[in-house]
């Protein structure tokens, strides 16, 4: 991309903004939809290591959206929102998957630290 694109891109693109949390510079950028996403600028990553949620793709005009191809193209980068890496904000439940085993878990090692003669039931 030559610097006159980058520029045109920029312009498409709304201004960074403070985030109100942490002070550093978001970059709001709209979706088809017209709603409204708050990128890390300058930020990007490898989709495969960011949920297929959380995954934005810039589009031709400029406008955002999400990734969510599976199984994810190995070259495929994308955008993050700043959210997931802003220092004083609490992180966003990334994998609800993993959230539900977890509480499960939880639940299970209670129940054994309670009851710890009793086998396990399935
Ligand atoms: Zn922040």
């Amino acid at each position: 991309m030559s610097d006159s694109d980058e520029k045109l891109r920029r312009l498409r693109t709304a201004p960074e903004l403070p985030c109100p949390a942490c002070g550093l510079p978001q970059e709001e950028a709209r979706t088809p939809e017209h709603d409204l996403v708050r990128l890390e600028p300058a930020l990007r990553v490898p989709a495969h290591v960011v949920p297929a949620e959380r995954r934005w793709i810039e589009l031709s005009d400029g406008r955002v959206t999400v990734y969510g191809v599976c199984p994810v193209d190995g070259a495929q980068q994308c955008r993050i929102e700043h959210v997931l890496v802003c220092p004083d904000q609490d992180l966003p439940d990334l994998w609800p998957w993993l959230t539900v085993v977890r509480e499960e878990t939880r639940r299970r090692a209670e129940r054994r630290r309670a009851t710890p003669e009793l086998p396990e039931a399935g």
